[in-house]
């Protein structure tokens, strides 16, 4: 059985640890390798490499930084099939969503390259007479990147590109449930010309992120993942002294008023609660349908997802598998509590056939159709949790301003969306909901690359979102430069506190 290295100091290493983790693929639910799990002397060798890369690094010209990233980009939009197939392999979407997510991540890759841009400070001639002042930023050093399972190559790209550009050297913990992807990425970067120790790649679990979480030598700390995860990592790095962003879960509600175009927001709603069978954080897992739309609304929900063929992701299926076992039983113990909690199932994903590849054996992977309740209360626990799967719930309101008063009241604020036909309804929306990422007629609002990712309340710890100007802030800090070219009028004792004139 194969086991997924670490990557150190521009090469592959077993390390020192004994343990590793199953990896699986999700569509025949056989497990294909293994991936290391590192002790923290895994995580040290990584440390190390990437401090002793950094003064090199940082002093290394924007200029050449500039031309290794081109470079990646290069690398990385030529091996874009290649990655989606590692990816679908071992998290299960399919290839198509995969090569969408790559393309996303890649769109940070090229807002990095123009990090010179980015990077210019302030200037400001004569502030005090014969005096200059101006600010410059400069990298953190040794930086942590943790990323979920969901986007093994979108995720960690929201964070690194920006991160090398600025000038840090980073440590990225994939997820161990797919972590090949991480091992990928970082061959590209050595063949676009980046010194070995500038990224480093530690798999593993709770070791290998205390590991990084109290390291001296770790700097700041970007996680994406679930919330009691992302509040942990935030307290946890945080006292330690580290800068720290940590995004974390979602309940995305998408709230359609009576004047919305209903074909347009079927299309919405099944492309965002079942697309990567709703392992997504900006999902859609809250249907919030302002009263008299609900019946009609769910008759074009059922007959778009009669259409629907779930399957192995590799064989031009809509939907595919769940990551794993045990995943795809909680989501569908979801399914059973909300049954049991009396909520209308008008699509019961529990039986679904999948489409799979002739002579596998189907019954073994992790299958868990497209699932649709319908006059869910805010009391049972598909409405209350994060499931993270193909379920979508419909809860019916009477006015907007119940609607609104529902998605503030969540305890999460990652995304949502508004459909409707009505200009002053959507701009009044997005003022008024207290949720980080709005989409206006679009169901899956993931921010481009110049502007930035993040949530508000549980969705996210810390004070920075996730790339744009934001990410280039969090991956520098700030230093102001007070100078004086030494002439005549310089000279002379004086003990007062220095005072512009
Ligand atoms: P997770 O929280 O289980 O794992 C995330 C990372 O934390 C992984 O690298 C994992 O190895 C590590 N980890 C897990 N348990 C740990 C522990 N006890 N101590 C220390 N580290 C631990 O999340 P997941 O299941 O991989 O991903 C799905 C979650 O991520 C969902 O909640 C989803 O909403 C969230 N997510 C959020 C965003 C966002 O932008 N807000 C984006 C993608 C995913």
């Amino acid at each position: 059985m194969p086991v997924v290295p670490h990557w150190i100091a521009g090469a592959t290493t077993g390390g020192a640890g004994r343990r590793t983790g199953d990896v699986y693929d999700p569509a025949t639910g056989e497990v294909t390798k293994r991936v290391a799990f590192a002790e923290p002397s895994d995580v040290d060798a990584a440390v190390a490499a990437a401090k002793a890369a950094a003064p090199g690094w940082r002093d290394t010209s924007l200029a050449r930084r500039t031309q290794i990233l081109f470079a990646f980009r290069e690398l990385l939009n030529a091996s874009r099939d290649e990655l989606a197939a590692i990816i679908t392999a071992e998290h299960g979407k399919v290839l198509s969503d995969a090569a969408g997510e790559i393309a996303r991540g890649q769109e940070v890759v090229e807002f990095a390259c123009g990090i010179p841009h980015l990077l210019k400070g302030g200037f400001s001639e004569n502030a005090s007479t014969k005096i200059d002042v101006y600010s410059i930023r400069q990298p953190l050093g040794v930086v942590g990147i943790i990323s979920p399972f969901n986007f093994p190559a979108m995720v960690p790209m929201w964070f690194f590109p920006i991160a090398i550009a600025t000038g840090n050297t980073v440590v990225l913990k994939p997820s161990e449930k797919d972590p090949s992807a991480a091992n990928f990425i970082a061959g590209l970067w050595k063949r676009a010309g980046l010194p070995d120790g500038v990224f480093n790649v530690v798999h593993g679990d709770k070791v290998a992120v205390d590991g990084l979480l109290d390291h001296p030598d770790v700097k700041s700390i970007s996680f994406v993942g679930s919330t009691p995860i992302a509040r942990y990592v935030y307290e946890r790095g945080t006292a330690a002294g580290k800068r720290v962003q940590a995004l974390g879960g979602a309940k995305n509600h998408m709230l359609v008023l009576p004047d919305a175009d209903l074909d347009l927001a079927a299309d919405a709603a099944v492309n965002a609660g079942f697309g990567s069978a709703g392992e997504r954080c900006m999902a859609i897992s809250a249907l919030v349908a302002v009263e008299p739309v609900a019946d009609e609304l769910i008759a074009k929900i059922k007959e778009r997802v009669a259409t629907l063929r779930t399957g192995d992701g590799r064989r031009g299926c809509d939907m595919g598998p769940l990551v794993t076992g045990q995943h795809r039983d909680k989501v569908r113990s979801y399914v059973d509590a909300g049954e049991e909690a009396g909520a209308e199932l008008v699509i019961d994903g529990r039986g679904v056939q999948p489409d799979v590849q002739d002579g596998v054996e189907a019954a073994d992977g992790f299958w868990l159709g497209p699932t649709l309740f319908d006059k869910v209360s805010t009391d049972m626990s598909i409405y209350t949790d994060e499931i993270f799967g193909p379920v979508l719930s419909v809860v019916r309101v009477a006015s907007y301003e119940e609607g609104l008063h529902l998605i503030n009241s969540n305890a999460y604020g990652n995304g949502t969306a508004i459909f409707t036909n009505d200009g002053g309804a959507a701009r009044r929306f997005q003022n008024e909901v207290e949720v980080g990422m709005i989409g206006i007629n679009v169901p899956v609002p993931v921010p481009v690359a110049y502007y930035s990712f993040g949530g508000w309340k549980n969705s996210l710890f810390g004070d920075s979102h996730a790339h744009g100007t934001e990410g280039v802030h969090f991956f520098t800090r700030g230093k102001v430069v007070t100078g004086r070219w030494l002439d005549p009028s310089h000279g002379g004792l004086n003990l007062g506190f220095p005072q512009n004139a």
